[in-house]
């Protein structure tokens, strides 16, 4: 019965090692810190849903006319915006997307 206990004891230790190697632990700076925003948000330009903090955060007056002219609904329940936009991107390159194409994608 001992032997047996430790066979599986010997098995779990060679398995946890095994996939300690194979899945290293994410690097500290994937990993949220202290303060960070995990909130998933989506991108205003794939549509695709990520915590805040792994993304791109832009926030800048816009007018109400350049908000409707990027084809953005505005919506009248936001009172507290004031005229500033708070746009959301996956990473630099959708945001750098968003703003030279005017394409607006709601789900690609
Ligand atoms: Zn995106």
């Amino acid at each position: 019965m001992l032997a047996v206990i430790i066979v599986i004891l010997i098995i779990w230790a060679v398995m946890w090692a095994f996939y300690k190697f194979m899945y290293p632990r994410a690097p500290k700076s994937m990993m949220p810190k202290k303060g960070d925003v995990t909130t998933p948000r989506q991108c205003d330009f794939c549509g695709n849903s990520l915590a805040e903090y792994r993304g791109v955060l832009e926030t800048k007056p816009v007018s109400v006319e350049e908000i409707s002219a990027a084809g953005l609904a505005v919506s009248d329940s936001g009172s507290d915006m004031k005229g500033h936009k708070e746009l959301f991107f996956c990473n630099y390159e959708h945001q750098a997307d968003f703003h030279g194409g005017k394409t607006y994608q709601a789900d690609a």
